[in-house]
């Protein structure tokens, strides 16, 4: 670690995947100055994916799994605060004001502050019954009303809200789906893909409405939720309600500092802000894409781990990749990301793009396929259902920027983690 660039006092917001992750990955890297951990929540830092899957499937008292172990804030020296909020940034004096009334310096400031759950507007969006999941709390509160209930709807058919019918149905659970475009999971996968889980939840017992939006909720006189209303008039009864319609960004801290945002917290390769002092991470991030050649936000936690170890050497100004300045190169790792939806594993490696031309692998008559993508014959990305060994050798080829043709990828007897785990030749 070079001395002359080691921050004194890191502070960092957002004690989520990200944050946790910037703080592990500061004391590996060697920092030894102080770290102040703050998170709004009242919960030791958990893991978010189970909480759409696994914890609201579980029939009794589910156990929300850790970060990291309760002794990690200790062993590792982190003023870690729980039920602390950030509530304003003054870069002059290079201090956050907290919502307890105390201020805290920092030499270096770390935004993981991720992102808050798109509301919507519509009629009855007020009455009770009518629950968003972002939080541990948000999951205690479904878990809990899950065994009182018999009809659910869920608004938008993207991986939260799939999730959380598959869980539901597994349950026993009368579940419907309203997506208003045309296909589920719509904005990050292939039609292959998306078309075989629109199948595969219907199969699952899931009524999966295509092309229907919502207009307005109806209540009864205590003001709960009774039904929902679609953008074609049907009306669907419910007992309870999941909104998944996708999130903002958490930029209000950023964006009251006067830190430039766009779609997000905008940082530079080395996840830094507009102040070179304040960096951001994780899904608050607006970040230069070299996977998608356009700078954008990620919601993953992929995306979130990398970019914290990423952003902990960029504060250091070491490791591997430094340069001339002291800065590593730009942030540039592949991105994936993975859905669980009842038995059914998606996991996708890379971004596609719509015009991607797509070659299947497998057979999703069996529920075992992976979907390639190739743009000017090079592979873009790889959708897997229930493939976890097509998406290790995704991941492989595409984190070495290599490709396979089209041909290899859809014969069946063409060796796919061999050839993804031979060096490249050197020219
Ligand atoms: C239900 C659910 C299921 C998911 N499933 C998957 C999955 O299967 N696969 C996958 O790759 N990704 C999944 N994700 C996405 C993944 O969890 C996120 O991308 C990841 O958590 C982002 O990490 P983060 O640290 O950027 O944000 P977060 O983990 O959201 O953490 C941000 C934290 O900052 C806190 N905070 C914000 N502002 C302040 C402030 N001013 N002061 C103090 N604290 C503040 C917030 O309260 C929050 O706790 C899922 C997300 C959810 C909600």
């Amino acid at each position: 670690m070079n001395a002359m660039t080691d921050p004194e006092n890191v502070v960092v917001v957002g004690n989520g995947q990200a944050g946790i992750q910037l703080v592990d990955s500061l004391r590996k890297e060697g920092y030894t100055g102080a770290i102040t951990l703050l998170g709004e929540e009242p919960h030791h830092p958990y893991q978010r994916p189970p909480l759409s899957k696994d914890y609201l499937a579980a029939g009794k008292d589910p156990v929300p799994l850790p970060l990291r172990p309760e002794k990690f804030f200790t062993t590792n020296d982190v003023d870690a605060r729980l039920g602390a909020r950030a509530t304003s940034i003054d870069r002059t004096a290079r201090t956050v004001a907290l919502d307890d009334g105390t201020t805290l310096a920092y030499s270096k400031l770390v935004l993981a502050t991720g992102a808050a759950n798109r509301e919507l507007t519509v009629p009855g969006t007020a009455l009770s019954g009518i629950h968003g999941l972002r939080t541990l709390t948000d999951a205690q509160t479904l878990h809990a009303r899950l065994d009182a209930v018999r009809s659910v709807v869920v608004i938008g058919a993207g991986f939260i809200g799939l999730e959380f019918a598959a869980a539901a149905r597994a349950r026993g659970l009368d579940v419907t789906v309203l997506e208003y475009a045309d296909r589920p999971m719509g904005r990050a996968l292939t039609p292959v893909t998306s078309g075989f889980f629109a199948d595969a939840h219907q199969r699952l017992g899931v009524t999966l409405r295509l092309g229907e939006g919502i207009a307005s909720f109806d209540g009864n006189d205590a003001g709960h939720v009774t039904a929902a209303v679609s953008t074609t008039g049907e009306r669907y009864p419910a007992d309870l309600v999941l909104v998944g319609v996708g999130v903002t960004p958490r930029t209000e801290l950023a964006a009251a500092a006067g830190l430039e945002v766009e779609n997000g917290i905008v940082v530079d390769g080395s996840l830094r802000t507009s102040d070179p002092d304040i960096y951001a991470l994780g899904d608050c991030a607006s970040f230069p894409n070299v996977h998608a050649g356009a700078r954008t936000r990620l919601e993953s936690v992929q995306n979130a781990t990398d970019q914290a170890r990423h952003a902990a050497r960029a504060i250091l100004g070491a490791g591997p990749g430094s340069g001339p300045g002291g800065e590593p190169g730009g942030y540039a790792d592949l991105p994936w990301f993975w859905s669980n939806q009842g038995h059914l594993r998606l996991q996708i490696a890379g971004l596609s793009a719509p015009g991607d031309q797509t070659v299947l692998r497998g057979n999703p008559a069996e529920e075992k396929f992976s979907v390639f993508c190739f743009r000017n014959g090079t592979l873009t990305a790889v959708e897997s259902v229930n493939q976890p060994a097509d998406h290790m050798a995704a991941r492989r080829l595409l984190s070495a920027g290599r490709t396979l043709t089209p041909e290899q990828a859809a014969d069946p007897d063409f060796d796919l983690k061999t050839y993804s785990k031979q060096q490249p030749a050197t020219v």
